[in-house]
């Protein structure tokens, strides 16, 4: 049996920064992925400029770089154009192939086609034949994570994330975002533009609007919308948010295996880049001590109170929604948005 210092399960963004990380050390290093090709993912695939400061990506990864906004509720429109685009469209098979190649060169071993079936105190097995040694383990394996599993962590506070994307020849460069509480109820629609097709979708607490009812939902708006997916395939995954830490003893996780994402908007890349970082540097450096991660932590709990707040607020969501669409066409509000791009 071959033995490493550190074990990293998953070649997401969380654990091909992670790896990316720790390749600066001597330590010796295995990156896991189960699937073939690297960064595929049911996901929007929207970065801020926030991933984009953590991770400098060339720009042909670059699908769109969107500056302009519409926010639609049941009654109102609200359209702005920022000075400078806050939102960059990838296509997530695009950025695990470019992140996964920034490990050519260093000596992190990095293997596809292997996934981890079990894990004890000491070792993983992979394909359920091969066993590898590790000193420290990483969890960076998404929703499904084994390695959180082997921990005992219950993974409680979820959304169900649902979208078609929908081939188009032409794109409207926009960012849409629909309020609407009858189909979406505490949370959104989105449409992003990507290069060839949209991304349309929802996402919601299953707790407290049944998967089942978010499908039907969805899909009647769509039909309100006139918005045909007879060429789109449908894709659905949970998203976490049961954060509960990134350190048990000499095990780690990192991204969704550590519940990073957001309660209200799913976003979830710059969480799992940041804390992917962290987890590589603290097994550097035990007192290694990250702002960015306390930041994202503190980002999430603000999401999280906005969501709960919305749910606790039943039949007055629909005033909210209108509310925030109509504050999003004041002029001072709208100059202090632009101004933040500035
Ligand atoms: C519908 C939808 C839309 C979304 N849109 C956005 C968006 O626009 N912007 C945004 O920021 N976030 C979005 N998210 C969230 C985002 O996709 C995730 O938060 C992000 O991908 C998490 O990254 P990660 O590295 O933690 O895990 P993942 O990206 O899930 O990667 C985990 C990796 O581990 C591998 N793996 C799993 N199990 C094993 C195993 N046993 N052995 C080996 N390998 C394994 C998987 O194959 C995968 O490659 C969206 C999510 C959904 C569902």
């Amino acid at each position: 049996m071959k033995n490493y210092d550190v074990i990293i399960v998953g070649g997401g963004p969380a654990g091909l920064i992670c790896a990316e990380t720790l390749a600066k050390s001597d330590m010796s290093i295995l990156l896991l992925e189960k699937n073939e090709v690297f960064g595929q993912k049911v996901c929007g695939g929207g970065l801020t400029r926030k991933d984009l400061a953590l991770l400098d990506i060339p720009e042909e990864i670059i699908e769109f770089k969107v500056n302009k906004t519409a926010v639609i509720s049941k009654k109102r429109r609200s359209g702005a154009d920022a000075p400078e685009p806050f939102l960059f469209m990838v296509d997530r098979v695009d950025l695990g192939t470019w992140q996964r190649n920034r490990l050519d060169g260093t000596h992190v071993e990095v293997r596809n086609n292997s996934k981890v079936t079990s894990i004890t105190i000491d070792k993983v097995v992979v394909n359920n034949t091969e066993e590898y040694g590790y000193k420290y383990l990483v969890g960076t394996d998404g929703y499904f994570s084994v390695v959180r599993k082997h921990l005992g962590l219950p993974q409680e506070k979820r959304l169900a994330g649902i979208q078609y994307m929908i081939p188009a020849e032409t794109v409207d460069p926009r960012l849409y975002i629909f309020l609407n509480s009858k189909r979406f109820h505490s949370w959104y629609g989105w449409q992003f533009p990507h290069r060839n097709s949209y991304s349309i979708g929802c996402c919601a607490d299953p707790r407290i609007v049944p998967p089942q009812k978010l499908k039907k939902d969805f899909h009647l708006w769509l039909k309100e919308n006139n918005i045909d997916v007879s060429n789109a395939k449908y894709l659905a995954f949970p998203i976490s948010y049961d954060y509960r830490g990134l350190k048990f003893g000499n095990v780690f996780l990192a991204g969704e295996a550590a519940g990073m994402a957001s309660g209200f908007t799913g976003e979830g890349i710059y969480q799992s880049l940041v804390s992917g970082k962290t987890v590589a540097e603290t097994i550097l450096d035990p007192t290694y001590r990250s702002k960015e991660m306390e930041d994202v932590l503190k980002y999430n709990r603000i999401q999280e109170k906005v969501m709960n707040f919305l749910v606790k607020s039943g039949p007055f969501k629909g005033a909210i929604h209108e509310a925030i669409v109509g504050m999003l066409n004041n002029k001072l509000i709208k100059a202090k948005i632009h101004m933040s791009f500035s």
